[in-house]
């Protein structure tokens, strides 16, 4: 079927007033900037929708764009009619010819947006329905629970058909909810919940500790394929890689094997907190899950997020493994996160980790590590390099800002 337009319906459609607008301007943002490969679409704005016109475009290839674009509940391509009754009808029925597989029940929901059309909705319902059932008689109605609604919707100037609606990404546009920081590790977990915080309109910065030459240059690139992977998503990616080495080696040589681990979860808090602090962002994101090893107990989690006094958000902390696979599969992430690269954090990984770390224990190792621990975390901050990534490559732009333009572009 050679669709005309395609209409995009907004999702939390619960936020009112002010916000709304916003919501709906930054979501208009933000499906130009993905779609603008296509340079022949045009866009009409309508209350709580955008009508996207393909003049030419192929549908398939911009509806596979806006499932992926955060803030669209749902979208359905769309015929345009004359206003003629028999244009009506004769459109109504291409449409259901047109479906694959047939279905072999519909209802006919006619909706009169211009009230002078000379028919009321329920004569149209009628008008409608029997010319599709006149010539598809393998066809039923069935008002409860139809396979197919065809919904007619007639404005003043066109009357707009359809009837398949495809669900979106939901969530909130890009950025409307601030700004946070990934830990970005390179497993399977963290990209999914940098996804999900995106979801929900957070703006990402991505940090990931490295621990070079103890973890080699095949661990850095397969986080900057997760990275533009992410970047697909929500436009422009910063990378922080943060030279961990010196750190971990010093915190591994505190005599306290078991609580190496919590030892420096901690000052990867500590050394994001600040870089969080320099690009204005409120959170820190990761990808924890709870009890999935022994960081990830509650006593490690209370220990490890008492370092910093960011919100830690972590999307996945109730979710089983086998779900948050299931997601890293849909979001593209999976088969990168499998490969076999060894993290900073698995080399110095002790024979029992603590699963209930003593913080009194843990702060006095810190305090006898003292200026030292702090000289070290200003080195990290000082050394971190940064890399601006983009879906299909490194942007040559030194530094995001808040215009939605420079974060895809
Ligand atoms: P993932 O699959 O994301 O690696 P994981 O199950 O391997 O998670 P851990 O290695 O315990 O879990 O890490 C827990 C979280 O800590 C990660 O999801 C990530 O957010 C953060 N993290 C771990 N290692 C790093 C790292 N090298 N750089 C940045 N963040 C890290
Ligand atoms: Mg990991």
């Amino acid at each position: 079927m050679n669709y005309e337009l395609i209409l995009v319906r907004f999702g939390e459609i619960t936020i009112k007033g002010r916000n709304r607008n916003r919501f709906e301007m930054m979501l208009l943002t933000q499906i130009r900037l993905a779609l603008k490969a296509m340079p022949l679409l045009t866009f009409e704005r309508g209350y709580a929708r955008v009508y996207i016109r393909l003049n030419g475009e192929k549908y398939e290839a911009v509806a596979a764009r806006l499932k992926d674009i955060f803030g669209i509940a749902t979208f359905s391509p769309v015929m345009s009619s004359e206003q003629e009754l028999e244009a009506i009808q004769q459109c109504s029925l291409e449409m259901m010819r047109s479906l694959n597989p047939a279905p072999k029940t519909f209802k006919v929901s006619v909706k009169r947006g211009w009230k002078q059309y000379p028919y009321d909705s329920v004569e149209m319902n009628h008008l409608v329905g029997s010319h599709i059932l006149r010539n598809t008689p393998e066809l039923k109605v069935d008002v409860r629970q139809p396979e197919v609604e065809l919904k007619v919707d007639i404005q003043h100037q066109t009357t707009y058909i359809y009837c398949e609606v495809v669900k979106g990404a939901g969530g909130f546009p890009l950025g409307m909810n601030g700004k946070a920081m990934l830990l970005l590790s390179g497993g399977i977990d963290s990209p999914v919940a940098g996804w999900m915080a995106m979801r929900k309109g957070l703006r990402i910065e991505a940090v990931h500790f490295h621990s070079y030459p103890f973890t080699s240059e095949q661990a850095k690139e397969k986080v900057i394929t997760l990275s533009k992977r992410l970047a697909y998503y929500g436009g422009k990616i910063n990378l922080h890689l943060v030279p961990f080495t010196e750190l971990q080696t010093k915190l591994a040589q505190s005599g306290h094997d078991s609580l190496i681990i919590t030892l420096m979860r901690r000052s990867m808090l500590k050394i994001t907190e600040r870089l969080a602090e320099k690009h204005g962002a409120l959170a820190i994101v990761s990808g924890d899950s709870l009890g999935q090893v022994a960081s990830q107990t509650l006593g490690s989690m209370n220990v490890i997020g008492r370092s910093s006094s960011l919100p830690m958000l972590r999307p996945l902390v109730m979710m089983d493994k086998q779900d948050i696979i299931g997601y890293a599969e849909k979001i593209g992430t999976f088969t990168t996160s499998i490969l076999p690269f060894e993290d900073c954090c698995t080399l110095f990984v002790p024979k029992s980790p603590a699963i209930n770390p003593n913080l009194s224990l843990v702060e006095s190792i810190e305090a006898y590590l003292g200026e030292e621990l702090e000289r070290l975390i200003d080195e990290a901050v000082k050394g971190t390099e940064v890399l601006v990534l983009k879906e299909d490559g490194e942007s040559t732009s030194a530094d995001l800002d808040n215009n939605p333009e420079d974060a895809w572009f």
